[in-house]
């Protein structure tokens, strides 16, 4: 059996497959799982890369039945049953399966303006949360550093671009560092003065939040120091700014060095593999249309999940990922057990929420809103509760702590880029 993608959708089937009469092969292009709720906290030094980025190999040891291959799928043959990968050394593999769950997630999507993606990074993997750090710290140094007043400016202006969950918490983020976590270290600009601008295409922030929640997080942002910049979007981006557009059509340029990319997504390419193998219907985020049982039509054997697929108009978010994880695990165990299948996939909807800064966030779960400190609790709890390995969860308890406690922001490494070095030493020559 092969499972594609250890990400919430595949890790959960492949543990949930543990005492299966099956030897299942998780294949992942990175070596490990991903928290990525989490993954702004990284950006922002509040949490290190490892302890939201547990190794698959160490997740899975215990599972007899498990191996983990390190390989990126480039196609899948549904007729010889195969998956073909490339190995981390560039070797070519094909992995031959009886049963195929692929659960290869999304990424994201620059609206066909990819060649802002230099300029603009967004927050998908640990790679993406490193560069969003160097670039956020990287901007203060500069600002610290210039004696332009121009640059200084430019360089304590941020641009988010937009003002879902993601977009909102990094915002956040941005602004207690530069409000309070950075302040007291630097000498030559006052962080504080720092521009914070959250650029969103639709009419509110949080979309899919109750509009209460939304008025709440708003409120909070704005008295956070963040410009809301409603019904705009951003129709070029360049190494020196942004420029936006609103629903009336003005236009303005905002100098800045630091844009960070919080919209768009688009399902991994795997998804129209699939779709177009099995005439299967693949929509414009490029989701797959699976069946109730979560199978390709026409081909039982073969199951995807998670942020790649389109069920039941569900959202690209954890919890469907990781309860059709469970679901396909439970259908392959009464196959193999030649048990009746379960009945349909249902999924039962535990809430959403997000964080907007120091004791202030949102919750929606279980017919439960709310707002502040209370909302904040309950979302440590439940990410807490989601983390994978005993480890991780008390390191980041505490520095959740640490965070709250003391502003403190105890991950601000990041490596520094000298692009001009070389260049800089032939001038002096
Ligand atoms: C920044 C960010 C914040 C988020 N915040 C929240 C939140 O607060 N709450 C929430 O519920 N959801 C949140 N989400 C969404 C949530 O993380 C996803 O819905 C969930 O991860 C989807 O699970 P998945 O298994 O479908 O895909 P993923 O978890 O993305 O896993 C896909 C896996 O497949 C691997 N892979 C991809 N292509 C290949 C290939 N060709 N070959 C081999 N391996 C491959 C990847 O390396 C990855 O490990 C957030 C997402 C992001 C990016």
């Amino acid at each position: 059996m092969l499972v594609v993608g250890g990400g919430f959708g595949g890790l959960t089937a492949t543990r949930a497959l543990s005492r299966a009469p099956a030897e299942v092969t998780l294949v992942d292009r990175g070596n490990h799982h991903l928290f990525q709720p989490l993954l702004y906290q990284v950006a922002t030094g509040v949490l290190s890369e490892g302890e939201i980025a547990p190794p698959l190999r160490g997740v899975l040891h215990k599972q007899a039945n498990a191996r983990v291959l390190l390989a990126e799928v480039t196609g899948i043959d549904l007729e010889a049953r195969t998956a073909s990968a490339i190995g981390s050394d560039g070797a070519p593999h094909v992995l031959p399966y009886d049963t195929l769950v692929v659960a290869a997630g999304a990424g994201g999507s620059y609206f066909g303006h990819d060649e802002w993606e230099p300029f603009a990074p967004g927050l998908k993997n640990l790679g993406d949360a490193l560069r969003v750090r160097a670039r956020i710290l990287g901007a203060f140094e500069r600002a610290d550093g210039s004696g332009d007043p121009g640059e200084r400016t430019a360089s304590l202006t941020f641009v988010i671009v937009g003002a879902g969950p993601t977009g909102v918490e990094v915002t956040g983020q941005i602004s207690e560092l530069a409000r309070h976590a950075l302040r007291p270290d630097y000498r030559s600009v006052d962080t504080a003065s720092a521009r914070i601008v959250l650029v969103e295409a639709g009419d509110t922030v949080l979309a899919g939040f109750p509009e209460g929640l939304q008025r709440r997080a708003a409120h909070d942002l704005d008295q956070m120091g963040v410009e809301i910049r409603l019904s705009s979007t951003a129709t070029n981006i360049d190494p020196d700014g942004v420029d936006i557009t609103d629903a009336d059509g003005a236009k303005e340029r905002i100098a800045c060095r630091t844009v960070i990319w919080a919209a768009g997504v688009q399902a991994s390419p795997l998804a129209r593999t699939l779709g177009e193998a099995a005439g299967a219907e693949v929509d414009r985020a490029g989701r797959i249309a699976v069946q109730a049982d979560c199978t390709l039509p026409g081909h039982p054997e073969v199951f995807a999940i998670g942020d790649m697929v389109s069920l039941d108009h569900l959202p690209g978010v954890a919890q469907p990922a990781i309860q059709e994880g469970h679901y396909v695990a439970k259908v392959i165990r009464a196959r193999l057990g030649g048990d009746d299948p379960p009945p349909r996939f249902k999924y039962r909807d535990k809430g959403t929420m997000a964080v907007i800064g120091r004791n202030r966030a949102v919750v929606d779960a279980f017919g439960v809103k709310l707002g502040g400190r209370p909302a904040l609790l309950a979302w440590a709890v439940i990410h807490i509760a989601y983390l994978v390995g005993w480890g991780n969860r008390f390191v980041t308890l505490l520095r959740w702590f640490m965070a709250l406690a003391f502003r403190s922001r105890g991950e601000r490494a990041f490596a520094v880029a000298r692009p001009d070095r070389a260049a800089a030493v032939d001038d002096r020559a």
